[in-house]
């Protein structure tokens, strides 16, 4: 409690209240323009109103498209930020560390890539894209699934968990740049995240599996496909037989799903061999550079 809150007449009172309602609907409005990529985030700090220059940095940094709160949290930190700072209260340097993260220190900040990459179950995909995640040229989009979350998932984060419904709704709306059934499951990447990170500058990765790779190939002539390779055969099986307790058909599925997804490696623009993740990583950010329009 504050120890002299201000006395108000009930007049006073009234208007306080319906300009704190109104406050909250622009905050809310601000959030959801963000959210849909329909404003950026330094247009949304530029907003002169007093009710955005009064909101939290931290509640507008979670509305943009593939922050979600962790990362959001991160970049405040990096930027020197503190979780309770305001956008009016945002000085010149924190506000340059902001814009290095967002690469929009450069007016002519040139489109970033978009890398489609695949491989075989077991070739060390996901721990190339956690690499690529604290990478900051590279943004991993989240795809949204129906597969149910495993134990040390977090939505918004690992994926968007959906249902069927709602994954429907989302084909219907023309939401996906590509969607495919895996496994029994489907999985489909967000457009719009997609095409607004590339717009301030990122590379953006796509991990995904090959049939949404075909779609990539078919619709987004400039995309860069990549194949990611295990070192040999044996090393693909030996890293697939270590994987949890599966039964011996459950290997022999996984096996012969591999087989069929290293068969298609042809199909892409470039191959590499993921001896050594951090390799890969500059790997793809060169091809990225050499790349980009
Ligand atoms: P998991 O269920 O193991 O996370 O993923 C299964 C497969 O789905 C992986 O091969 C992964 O690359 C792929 N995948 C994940 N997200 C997407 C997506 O948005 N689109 C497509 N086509 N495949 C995806």
């Amino acid at each position: 409690m504050r120890p002299n809150p201000p006395k108000l007449s009930p007049e006073e009172r009234a208007r306080a209240s319906a300009a704190g309602v109104a406050a909250r609907r622009d905050r809310s409005s601000m959030k959801e323009a963000v959210a849909e990529g329909r404003l950026t985030l330094f247009e949304a700090i530029n907003d002169p109103r007093e009710s955005i220059q009064r909101m939290k940095v931290i509640d507008l940094l979670n509305s943009v498209p593939g922050v979600a709160s962790i990362r959001a949290q991160a970049i405040m930190e990096r930027a020197g930020i503190s979780i309770s700072r305001r956008i009016g209260g945002l000085g010149k340097l924190q506000l340059s560390a902001l814009r290095n993260e967002f690469l929009l220190n450069k007016e002519d900040t040139p489109r970033g890539a978009l890398i489609v990459m695949s491989g075989p179950g077991g070739v060390g995909k996901s721990t190339i894209t956690s690499l690529l995640r604290d990478h900051p040229s590279f943004w991993v989009s989240i795809s949204a699934t129906t597969r149910a979350p495993r134990a040390s998932e977090r939505d918004g984060i690992d994926y968007f968990f959906v249902d069927d419904e709602k994954f429907d709704q989302m084909i219907s709306s023309d939401e996906f740049l590509e969607w495919a059934e895996f496994a029994g499951n489907r999985y489909g990447t967000p457009r719009t995240p997609v095409e607004n990170w590339r717009n301030m500058g990122k590379h953006v990765v796509l991990e995904i599996e090959i049939a949404g790779a075909r779609q990539i190939r078919n619709h987004e002539k400039e995309a860069l496909l990549v194949f990611i390779s295990p070192p040999s055969w044996e090393e693909l099986e030996a890293r697939l037989s270590s994987r949890g307790t599966d039964s011996p058909e459950r290997k022999a599925a996984r096996l012969a799903l591999a087989r069929e997804e290293m068969a298609a490696a042809t199909e892409f623009d470039h191959n590499l061999v993921n001896s050594k993740v951090e390799e890969v990583a500059a790997q793809l950010l060169s091809l990225a550079l050499a790349h980009r329009n």
